[in-house]
C-alpha cells in the first residue's frame, strides 16, 4: 500500500503519518501535525510505496516504462479533481468528500489585451467550482483527511472563500464547521456561510487575527484546522491538480507564465509543485514561471520580493476590494518566505495592483471577456499588463491567469458603475447608439 509521510521544507526531517490500517482501529480522533516538531517549519506531503517499492507511480512513469501516458495515472471511476487521486493524500475512496470540484474551464481571453498584441492569454475559471472559488479543491482534500481521522468538527480562519468551502464540505460530510472571519467580510460570502449552516464568528480585526485565534482554538478543542495557509499540509496537495488539468487542457504544452493571486501563497506553490511532479515523471521538460499578485494595500510578499528583503508582516493594512488575498502574515512571516522561494525558483515575478488598477481590471474582465470575477481573481488578469515589463516576457508567450472566485461574492461592487438602466414602455425605446 502507498504510504504518505510529511517532510519539513526547512530542516527536511521526515515524519511518518500514522498508517491507515492501525488508524481504522483507533477510536479517538487522530491529531494532525501542523508544523515540523523539530523546527516549526512548514510540512509537505510525500508518498512512498511501502510493500512493493517502485510500483504504481514509478512504474507507470516515463522513467521506466517507455510509453507512459498521463491518463494512465487518472482514476477513471472518479470525477473532477479526484481523477488525480494517485497524487492526493487520501487512500480509501470511501473517505472522499466531494461536491464535484475541479475540471474548471480554460478560456482564451482574446479581447482584453488586444492593444498589447497578447494573443495567448488563457483564464482558468476557478469560480465554476461548487462554492464559486478554487478553495473547494483544498477543502475537499482537507475534509476527506479529517474524515479519515474521525474528526467531527473542522475550523478555519478565512476572509470568506475558504470559510464558505469548509462550511459546504462540512455539511456534506455531516461535520460541524467553525468559521472565523473579519467583520467586514464580503456580503456574498456571508450569505453562503449562513446558507450552509456554519458556526460563524466575526472578529473585529483582520485575517491574521482570525488565523491566531483558530490555531489556538484547534489546539484547545481538538478541531481539525483547515485554514488555507500552509498549516494543513494535506489541503495544499489539492492545488497541484490545477497543474494536471492545465497539462491536459493545453495538450501537454507548458505555459510560459502562470499568474496567481496570492494571500499566503499555497495555490501558487501547489501549482508549481504539480508542474515539478509532471517534470519528474517525464511528461514535460520545461517548467512555467510563477507570478504572484497582491493588492498594494496589503502586500507583504510582493514588497519583500521587490526590495529583496525579509518578509515583514503588516499590522496596519488598509481596506482592499481584493479581500480574498488580503493576508497580513502576522506571526507566520515564514510562510511568505516560502512562497517567495517558489517564485524565485521558477524564475517568476511578483506584482502589486493599486485599488484603482484592481477595479479597472475587474471591470474590463467583465465587459471585454464576459468573466465576472471577484476582484482578487481578476487581479490575475490585471497583472498581465505589468508583467509585460519583465525582461523575460514575450508577447506571444502562453499565459494562464487563475481567476480564483466569482463576482457574486461582492454583489455591491457593480453599483460603483454608472447605471444607465431605464424603465421603458415600448419597443421604440429599446435603442442603443451604434459602435462598440
Ligand atoms: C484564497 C484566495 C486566493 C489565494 O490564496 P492563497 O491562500 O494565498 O493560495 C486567491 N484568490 C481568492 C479569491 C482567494 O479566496
Amino acid at each position: 500500500m502507498r504510504k504518505r509521510y510529511l517532510t519539513c521544507v526547512d530542516c527536511h526531517e521526515k515524519h511518518f503519518d500514522v498508517d491507515l490500517a492501525s488508524l481504522a482501529k483507533a477510536s479517538a480522533v487522530r491529531p494532525l501535525l501542523y508544523e515540523c516538531p523539530c523546527c516549526g517549519g512548514i510540512l509537505q506531503v510525500g508518498y512512498e510505496e511501502d510493500e512493493n517499492p517502485g510500483t504504481d507511480l514509478d512504474k507507470k512513469s516515463g522513467k521506466g516504462a517507455v510509453s507512459a501516458v498521463f491518463s494512465d495515472f487518472c482514476d477513471t471511476d472518479l470525477t473532477g479533481m479526484w481523477r488525480y487521486k494517485a497524487f492526493l493524500p487520501v487512500e480509501d475512496k470511501k473517505n472522499i468528500v466531494t461536491l464535484g470540484e475541479g475540471m474548471t474551464a480554460l478560456v482564451r481571453a482574446e479581447r482584453i489585451y488586444r492593444d498589447l498584441g497578447i494573443e495567448n492569454l488563457y483564464v482558468k475559471n476557478e469560480f465554476s467550482n461548487p462554492t464559486a472559488s478554487f478553495k473547494d479543491r483544498p477543502t475537499s482534500v482537507g475534509i476527506s483527511v479529517a474524515k479519515e481521522c474521525g474528526a467531527d468538527t473542522v475550523a478555519v480562519a478565512s476572509t470568506g472563500n475558504a470559510g464558505v468551502a469548509v462550511a459546504a464540505y462540512a455539511a456534506k460530510a455531516g461535520m460541524k464547521s467553525i468559521v472565523c472571519a473579519p467583520k467586514n467580510t464580503a456580503k456574498g460570502k456571508i450569505a453562503q456561510l449562513l446558507a450552509y449552516g456554519a458556526n460563524i464568528f466575526y472578529v473585529d480585526g483582520n485575517y491574521s487575527d482570525c488565523f491566531g485565534m483558530v490555531k489556538e482554538a484547534c489546539a484547545e478543542y481538538g478541531y481539525v484546522n483547515l485554514t488555507s495557509t500552509y498549516v494543513n499540509p494535506y489541503t495544499v496537495e489539492a492545488d497541484k491538480t490545477v497543474a494536471y488539468e492545465l497539462y491536459e487542457q493545453l495538450g501537454g504544452r507548458v505555459p510560459e507564465w502562470i499568474v496567481v493571486p496570492i494571500g499566503t501563497g499555497p495555490l501558487l506553490s501547489g501549482v508549481w509543485r504539480g508542474y515539478q511532479e509532471l517534470k519528474a515523471l517525464g511528461f514535460i521538460d520545461k517548467l512555467p514561471r510563477m507570478v504572484g499578485v497582491q493588492a498594494a494595500n496589503c502586500s507583504p510578499i510582493a514588497k519583500a520580493f521587490y526590495n529583496h528583503q525579509e518578509v515583514r508582516s503588516e499590522t496596519e493594512t488598509e481596506y482592499t476590494i481584493a479581500g480574498g488575498i488580503a493576508d497580513q502574515l502576522v506571526g507566520y512571516e515564514k510562510d511568505g518566505e516560502f512562497t517567495i522561494r517558489q517564485i524565485r525558483e521558477s524564475g517568476g515575478d511578483c506584482i502589486m495592483l493599486t485599488e484603482e488598477e484592481l477595479f479597472k481590471c475587474w471591470h474590463e474582465l467583465c465587459f471585454k471577456e464576459g468573466v465576472f470575477s471577484e476582484p482578487a481573481g481578476a487581479a490575475a488578469v490585471g497583472a498581465v499588463r505589468k508583467l509585460c515589463a519583465n525582461p523575460a516576457f514575450h508577447k506571444d508567450d502562453v499565459i494562464v491567469s487563475l481567476v480564483t472566485a466569482h463576482g457574486l461574492k461582492y454583489p455591491d461592487l457593480p453599483n460603483r458603475l454608472e447605471n444607465k438602466a431605464v424603465v421603458v414602455t415600448g419597443a421604440k425605446e429599446l435603442r442603443v447608439e451604434a459602435g462598440e
